[in-house]
């Protein structure tokens, strides 16, 4: 079987700050209309733009990670807070993670409540002692002084045409969004965040939410952040084997990046992307699905894509 071909964008390490994003590898888009497509383009840029402005004006990577990642999941054209997949029930459970180069994480799944799920993940690192929360409280949510919602914000009549439309389980109507930053001080972060898989049944758990699945920073090697076919990302650690891959073996960050994809997803029956960083600055934006919403701005601008 002919592995799927990866596309990858490769940019240099730069001086300065650098910044990648995807808004999901689960988009055709031969399928979008132009305004679709515009749409989400101009979502892309304002996120890039929001993750940027942090990094110009000397802030950390986790802060401009949580930014770009918190306009991705207000604007409704991709699969994360509103506009979230949804599951045979008709709900959104939203799974997201937070990671610092320093090793600090956290992360929600199966959450309802918070506007930004990425901001619960990231209260679940800085204010708890724990890494991962299930459906964490409505009271506790309030508590970390995150704004809430009802279940109906998330609920998109696209969404629900989506469900209707979907036949099965195996009928793949995913995408997630995240981001990966590389501040002043070559610290590192990603922060991932998803509705996981339409139709999926309640309670299940994809990648993004898992450390080293969907998710993982370390200021000694890279950060990143995935998307795609959430069950192969977990077999496989993906963003975890990224950096296994510079650690152990000495691997330049695309070699590493689209042999993981390649053995680790492409050649079990998926498809996805992911997009990385590390701590000298370099940039990898890559996946081997049709489209991968994605945007960078290694200080010459924003740049988009999604073919
Ligand atoms: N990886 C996500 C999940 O499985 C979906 C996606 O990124 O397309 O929940």
């Amino acid at each position: 079987m002919a592995l799927p071909t990866v596309q990858l964008t490769h940019l240099p390490a730069g001086d300065g700050p650098a910044l990648a994003l995807h808004g999901g590898a689960g988009v055709d888009p031969a399928s979008l209309t132009d305004e679709q497509a515009r749409t989400a383009t101009a979502a892309l840029e304002a996120a890039v733009r929001a993750g940027r402005e942090v990094l110009d004006a000397g802030g950390p990577a986790l802060d401009a990670v949580c930014a770009a990642v918190r306009v991705l999941e207000d604007s409704e054209s991709f699969n994360a807070g509103r506009g979230a997949a949804l599951t045979t029930e008709g709900v959104a459970e939203l799974d997201a993670a937070v990671m610092s180069g320093d090793s600090r994480t956290g992360a929600v799944t199966c959450a309802t409540g918070p506007r930004n799920p990425v901001m619960a993940a990231r209260a679940v690192m800085e204010r708890t002692d724990h890494v991962l929360m299930a459906a964490p409280a409505r009271e506790l949510l309030e508590h970390w002084g995150l704004d809430l919602v009802g279940p109906e914000y998330y609920v998109t009549e696209a969404r629900l045409q989506m469900l209707r439309e979907t036949g099965s389980f195996t009928e793949y109507r995913h995408g997630t969004v995240g981001a990966v930053a590389r501040d002043a001080s070559g610290h590192v972060a990603a922060a991932t965040s998803t509705g996981g898989i339409t139709a999926q049944l309640p309670g299940r758990v994809g990648d993004t939410p898992l450390a080293g699945c969907g998710t993982w920073a370390d200021d000694a090697t890279v950060a990143v952040s995935c998307t795609g076919t959430g069950e192969l990302f977990v077999r496989g650690a993906v963003a975890h084997e990224v950096h296994s891959r510079l650690r152990w073996a000495g691997q330049a960050l695309p070699d590493a990046v689209r042999e993981a994809l390649d053995e680790l997803v492409g050649a079990r029956g998926g498809d996805g992307g992911l997009v990385a960083v590390t701590p000298a600055g370099e940039v990898v934006l890559a996946f081997n699905s049709p489209g991968m919403y994605r945007a960078h701005d290694t200080g010459e601008g924003p740049v988009t894509g999604i073919a």
